[in-house]
């Protein structure tokens, strides 16, 4: 058991202890001197047992004030969080429990299968779709494999998230950096496509976003990033890595003209998917609504859950305008000279 999960047990013991002592007293003439060792043994042993059961799922939700520091994220959620529970079979079935951690385990983890079951279709799709299937299916792989990565690390931290002080570190870690993989496999299909014919941009874009994805990524795995004061600095890291799309996007419209741009690049969907993450970043940032109505969002609707559904409609409104791109290319063939874009 890390030391902070410790103390914290050991606290609960002790106040037990101290109840447990407290009551004894006041029956001190009833018992004798042996009989209340005997009793508060007794004690001991059913709160060795209470901390087992709580363990193994038996938990009661507690109030955030009560919460030891680590697990102190969002103080404006006042009721219904999960106590320290260092075991992983608990936390898992925790899953299937009423907390603040249901939803944003739930809307990521319906995500991840979402996202899984519509890549092997995608995958399984006939070659004869395809202008080069190979090739394809490895660009539009690598959003479905951010777009899983993301998600699952996701769900997998907010699952543990209350295991220990040491665990959800790493899984925070984790879940940082699957943003980043999701940004940086979201761009990989849109590039392709976008600059077909321009291989040369193309690839450039390519190795710059994944330089400021790795830079995110190693930013991620510095200890004070995760913590509460630095909500609003994580929202402009990734916020910041996806707009480094707007580069590309000025170079695509300026080659092709607004019109082009809005009707074969899907300017629109991508346009609605920027207003989604960054609705989504906005409100973690800036923990709406429950600023407005503490302890009335503890369960449902609070900020992260509805960050994390803009996550999840983001992604997917980027694989519809990535579809969309491919039936484009599909249609227009393989062929550039006679288009003389890019
Ligand atoms: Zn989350």
């Amino acid at each position: 058991m890390p030391p902070s999960t410790d103390c914290w047990y050991k606290r609960v013991v002790h106040e037990k202890e101290k109840e447990t002592t407290e009551r004894e007293e006041e029956e001190e003439d009833k018992s004798s001197d042996e009989g209340l060792l005997l009793q508060a043994h007794h004690a001991m042993e059913r709160m060795e047992e209470f901390v087992h059961k709580m363990w193994e799922g038996r938990w009661r939700v507690i109030p955030h004030d009560v919460l030891p520091d680590w697990l102190k994220d969002n103080d404006f959620l006042l009721h219904g969080h999960r106590p320290p529970m260092p075991s992983f079979r608990a936390c898992f079935k925790s899953i299937f429990r009423i907390h603040t951690e249901t939803g944003n385990i739930w809307t990521h983890l319906l995500g991840c299968l979402f996202f899984l079951c519509l890549g092997i279709v995608y995958m399984f799709r006939p070659n004869m779709s395809f202008v080069a299937p190979f090739q394809e299916k490895i660009v539009i792989g690598a959003f479905f494999l951010g777009a899983i990565l993301c998600l699952s690390f996701s769900w997998l931290f907010h699952t543990v998230y209350c295991h220990s002080e040491g665990v959800s570190r790493v899984f925070s870690k984790l879940d940082y950096s699957g943003i980043a993989f999701l940004i940086m496999g979201s761009f990989v299909p849109w590039l392709y496509y976008s600059f077909y014919c321009s291989p040369q941009p193309c690839f450039i874009y390519l190795i710059v976003v994944c330089i400021l994805g790795i830079a995110a990524i190693t930013v991620s795995q510095c200890d004070f990033f995760a913590t509460p004061q630095y909500r609003g600095v994580r929202a402009g890291v990734f916020v910041g890595l996806g707009l480094s799309g707007v580069i590309p996007t000025l170079h695509f419209m300026i080659s092709e003209g607004f019109l082009r741009a809005t009707t074969m690049g899907q300017m629109g969907w991508l346009f609605l998917m920027a207003v989604l993450y960054i609705t989504g970043a906005c409100l973690y940032a800036a923990r709406i609504p429950e600023r407005f109505f503490p302890g009335k969002c503890d369960i449902w609707f609070h900020s992260h859950q509805l960050f994390h559904i803009l996550v999840v409609a983001g992604a997917f409104v980027h694989f519809h305008g990535v579809s969309n791109l491919q039936e484009f290319r599909y249609t227009a063939g393989g062929g550039c000279a006679e288009e003389g874009g890019v």
